[in-house]
């Protein structure tokens, strides 16, 4: 029975498998994320993100954990969990993507449906064949139209839109507040051991030259990224205020009575939906990936 069932999943043709754009699909359709392309940029990103906190939580957290207070390591590491799963939902969350008009038109789903209303007659995307809603833009690198677009991420893998915004949001703002308190964190490390008069002071030296130099690496890596993330928290918090996307705060687009974060749109589309042999048929050999010559890159495992 169990084999039964197995065989009609496998046999199963879903939406992903023969999705046009450069996004990757894993997880059987579940997650997605942006092209291959990005990895030269997100590899760097995540190894910084894993390896700079890691650092300080094992040459500096557990000396301010026993000589000076529990707080600053616990916050530390409630920031980095909070940093780190807002950074997996920004890469594996659909940013808005609005399937092509090939897709929409096979498979005839309600949710990929455009509200008329939200149409902006003079923005006609040649590549998906759609007048797309007010606010959306196509994404090259994804090489899809994205609703609320505000901005292509390559170190996060992903666009920025309407529906992962927020996750992005929570991220640079707990990412900075993350390099506040590991920087406050390496300071106390370096100063409270110097202000150690006696034979404690020369255990340090002795013991943790090493350590040293390894908190001043943590404390440059830290700052630089510091500086950069505290610039790009603060630039959002005043998007935030204004209702504007980047690329709008940019192109000094006018955004009508629409509001950033009162209008999340519900998803555009189903990435494991089932396709009879027919629209299956038609999507791979469709116009869209005779028009897309690399579109090798969209099918993942
Ligand atoms: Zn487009
Ligand atoms: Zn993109």
């Amino acid at each position: 029975m169990i084999n039964i069932m197995k065989d009609i999943y496998i046999q199963d043709k879903r939406l992903w498998q023969v999705w046009p754009g450069k996004n990757r699909f894993c997880c059987s359709g579940k997650c997605m994320t942006g092209p291959k392309s990005d990895l030269l940029y997100y590899i760097p990103s995540i190894a910084a993100l894993i390896v700079i906190p890691n650092t300080f939580f094992i040459f500096a957290a557990p000396y301010i954990w026993q000589k000076v207070t529990v707080i600053l390591p616990i916050l530390s590491v409630i920031l980095y969990l909070l940093t780190l799963s807002a950074y997996i939902l920004t890469t594996f969350t659909d940013p808005g993507i609005i399937p092509r008009k090939t897709i929409t038109e096979i498979i005839d789903h309600e949710s990929s449906k455009i509200d008329i209303m939200s149409i902006d007659m003079s923005k006609y995307c040649s590549t998906c064949q759609i007048f797309r809603p007010r606010r959306s833009h196509h994404c090259k690198v994804c090489d899809n139209c994205v609703e609320i677009f505000d901005h292509h991420c390559p170190y996060i893998n992903n666009c920025i839109g309407g529906r992962n915004y927020i996750f992005f949001f929570l991220f640079i703002l707990n990412l900075t507040l993350l390099c506040l308190t590991n920087i406050a964190g390496c300071f106390i490390f370096i100063f409270h051991d110097y202000s150690i008069s006696g034979p404690a002071k020369e255990t340090f030296i002795k013991q943790g030259t090493v350590s040293l130099i390894i908190i001043v690496i943590i404390i440059v890596l830290t700052t630089m990224i510091g500086i950069l993330t505290t610039i790009l928290c603060l630039h959002h918090i005043c998007l935030c205020f204004t209702g504007e996307t980047t690329k709008e705060r940019i192109k000094g687009e006018d955004i009508g009575s629409h509001c950033y974060f009162c209008k999340k749109k519900p998803k555009k589309f189903d990435p494991q939906q089932i396709l009879t042999e027919e629209q299956f048929k038609k999507i791979v050999e469709g116009p869209v990936f005779i028009e897309m010559s690399d579109n090798e890159n969209s099918v993942s495992n």
